[in-house]
Formats: structure tokens, sequence, C-alpha cells
């Protein structure tokens, strides 16, 4: 449910509506919008009479919301959430490039990928310490020590972080190392893990599930914004069919829903999304053009001997190459260019 302040609602007016929201046991979260503030109300809001929050003073309306995800409806809040970090912008009008290696494998890398892409102007670097791998035989990641390398390579570099929790038990391990916590495919819908990062100071990332449907994902990021965490970038990065030219299908036609549905920032990831590094360059520019904020994509210094992900992974050279037409393309998309 939606309470819509009148546009001159007093402090006061505004604290009362939420202890009242509160006496019913449900959760308020203040929407602060240009003209008026509004107040989105989470729980089982299905027994609430409207009428006794709109005779309240300072209230112009209650609107109910008919979607499941509340939130992270555009019902809700209609103006696109922007999230502003020091390194850069996610939001309708930029588009913002996070890259770097599936995996950290070691110190040197990591810093040498951090030189290359801030000399590029990327200023998000994508390293995973721990890994969600098919078998447990592959590279499993670094683990505290890759976190520990990522925090020196940013202290170095000022670069921003993107990395991923995979068990509630690091979560202020990685909530410490990252600017952007990055929830995998895998996780979507572990529920507990999405609770646990809606209570953290951070971003949160999440992926689109490998068999999520669109209501599926806004819902996962419906349970880490009903913590009090509103800052969650999505991130469609491909998923499971039956075509089996790629090893994903990415589902670039989920943009324009996502868009209308949500006001929230929606990056596209051509690597996993594809699988072949040849076919990265393609859909990240189909990514663009299809209304996409921006991009995860991994990038190696020597992708054929990479620990993880290698085939999929682009080189610096192509990476470069790839940045130039991007940034050539963006404002043609109405996008300011990092
Ligand atoms: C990754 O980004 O390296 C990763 C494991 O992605 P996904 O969860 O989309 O498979
Ligand atoms: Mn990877």
């Amino acid at each position: 449910m939606l309470v819509v302040m009148q546009a001159g609602a007093t402090k006061e007016q505004i604290d009362q509506v939420l202890d009242a929201i509160r006496q019913m046991n449900l959760t308020p979260h203040p929407l602060p919008g240009a003209t008026r503030t509004a107040i989105g109300i989470t729980g089982n809001t299905a027994a609430v009479d409207e009428r006794s929050i709109e005779v309240l003073s300072g209230v112009k309306e209650c609107i109910r919301v008919t979607k499941p995800y509340k939130l992270a409806s555009r019902e809700m809040h209609a103006a696109d959430t922007v999230i502003d970090l020091p390194q850069g912008t996610f939001g309708p009008n930029t588009f913002t490039i996070i890259a770097g290696p599936c995996s950290v494998e070691n110190e040197a890398m990591i810093q040498k990928t951090a030189e290359q892409l801030l000399e590029k102007g990327v200023r998000f670097l994508r390293a995973g310490a721990f890994k969600p791998r098919s078998s447990p035989y592959s590279f499993q990641g670094m683990g505290l020590e890759g976190l520990e390398i990522l925090k020196r390579v940013k202290k170095r570099t000022g670069i921003g972080i993107v990395t991923e929790l995979m068990d509630t038990e690091y979560t202020d391990a990685v909530e410490d190392a990252a600017d952007i916590i990055q929830i995998g495919a895998r996780n979507m819908q572990n529920f507990s893990l999405l609770k646990r990062v809606s209570r953290t100071s951070k971003p949160v990332l999440v992926k689109r599930g490998l068999a999520a449907t669109l209501e599926e994902w806004l819902m996962a990021a419906e349970y880490v914004m009903s913590g009090g965490n509103y800052r969650v970038i999505l991130c469609e990065r491909g998923v499971r069919t039956f075509s089996d030219h790629s090893r994903n299908t990415l589902d670039l036609s989920v943009i324009p829903p996502v868009k209308q549905l949500s006001h929230l920032p929606i990056l596209v990831d051509p690597s996993h999304g594809t699988g072949k590094r040849n076919y990265v360059p393609p859909m990240a520019m189909a990514a663009l053009a299809a209304g996409a904020d921006g991009l995860l994509i991994e990038a190696h210094p020597d992708p054929d001997h990479a620990l993880s992900d290698g085939a999929q992974s682009l080189d610096f050279t192509a990476f470069a190459k790839l940045l130039e037409r991007l940034r050539q393309m963006a404002p043609l998309m109405g996008k300011k260019w990092q």
C-alpha cells in the first residue's frame, strides 16, 4: 500500500502516519519525492482499511499496490532509482561499466586489471573471491584472502569493488571489502542471504536466477528492499533454455518490461550470458541499444590462462575496442558515458 502525503505535509504529520503504520504491525518505508513524500507500507496489508489512514492529518490518499513486489515496483515508486557512488552512477541517464576477471587469482593480476580499467575510464572492478562453481573440483576462489587483495588494490587505486557474497557467514567480510555486493544467479532465491544483505550498508547487485521469471527476480529485489536496503541493481545474465549455441540465452527482451514494472537500474552481463568471448561485444552493444543502464563484463589480463571463465573473458585489447564503440553509442541512447 502507498500513502501519498499532501504536498505541504509537515514532519509531525509524516511521523504520525509512520507511528500509526507501526502500530498496525506493518513496516513503513518513507519515500521522499521532489514535490511530496509518499510512504510505502509492507507486511500483510490485506486487512488494513485504508480509510483509517486516509483520515490522518496531512494524508492525501492511500493507493493499493497490485503487484506482489511493492517497493521494487513503479506503482509505489514512479521515479527511476539513481544509485550514486563515489566511483560512478547507476541510473537511467548513465551507462556504467563494471569489468574484471571472473575470480581473484592473485594480487598482481587484480592490481594490473585495476590499472588497465582506470586508464580506460572504468571505475568499478568485478572479481569473485567466493566462486559458485558447478564442480567441487574446480577452483573455488581465494575466499577471505581474495577479499584482502581486493581491499589493498582499492586502497592503492581507488577503484570501486564489486564482489559476490555466497554465504551469510561472510557478510561482514564482503560488506567491508565491497562497494557493491553481488548476489549470484544461483543464490537469487536464497532468502536468508537476501534478508541478510537487506541489513547491509552497501548497494546490492541481484543477478537473475538461471530459470527465474521476471516476477521471481523482482521479488528477490523486494526481499532486499523490504529489510531497508533500497539500493538494488538488477543484472540480466542469461537464462537456461533449449538453445545450446551459447552458455545461456541472454534475455535482452526482459529490459523493457523491467523498465516498465520497476524503477530499479538494470545491468546486463554479456559474458555469462553468452559464454564465448567473440559473442560478448555484439551482445554488449545490443544491451545498450535495448535500454540497459550498464554492463557487468569479464575482462582478464590473460584470458587463455584464467582460473575460471577464460572462454568468455575479453583481453584488454578487445575490451578497449568494445569500450570505444559503446562510448560512441551511449549518447545516441540518451546515456552519459560512465
Ligand atoms: C560471476 O559473475 O562470476 C558469476 C558467477 O555469475 P552468475 O552468478 O551470473 O553465474
Ligand atoms: Mn564468471
